[in-house]
């Protein structure tokens, strides 16, 4: 069974793509929380940060490189960003394809909600 994101990675399923390379694949969110929200994932399905091995360390790492260059083409570098993995269920992650999300372009607030 192949995730939204596959779907997205191989063309079959349309979204706003704004870099990839033969490791990784950078979209906006359908549903953004803030002025930028683009999502960034391995090419390959992974389901989740638990299942990262030890062998995609460079890949895990690529992930952030290519974060901070986006965070750089879309001009937020220096006002700043939040870059969040959610992971299972208290995570709230939602789709189970590994994905780094890169927000800015407002005043993010606290970190997490203190309930
Ligand atoms: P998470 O809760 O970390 O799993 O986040 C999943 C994110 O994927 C949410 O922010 C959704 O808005 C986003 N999303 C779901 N479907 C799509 C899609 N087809 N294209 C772009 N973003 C999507």
């Amino acid at each position: 069974m192949s995730t939204i994101f596959s779907k997205i990675v191989e063309g079959e399923l349309a979204a706003d793509i704004v870099y990839r390379d033969d490791r990784v694949t950078a979209f906006r969110d359908i549903n953004p929380a803030a002025p930028t929200h683009i999502l960034i994932v391995p090419n390959r399905e992974i389901p989740t940060v638990n299942d990262l091995a030890d062998e995609d360390e460079a890949l895990a790492g690529h992930m952030l490189l290519v974060a901070r260059d986006l965070a750089k083409s879309e001009g937020i570098a220096e006002s700043g960003y939040r870059l969040i993995i959610n992971c299972n269920r208290d995570g709230n992650q939602e789709v189970f394809h590994l994905h780094l999300h890169l927000l800015g372009g407002r005043p993010l607030g606290g970190m997490v909600k203190r309930t």
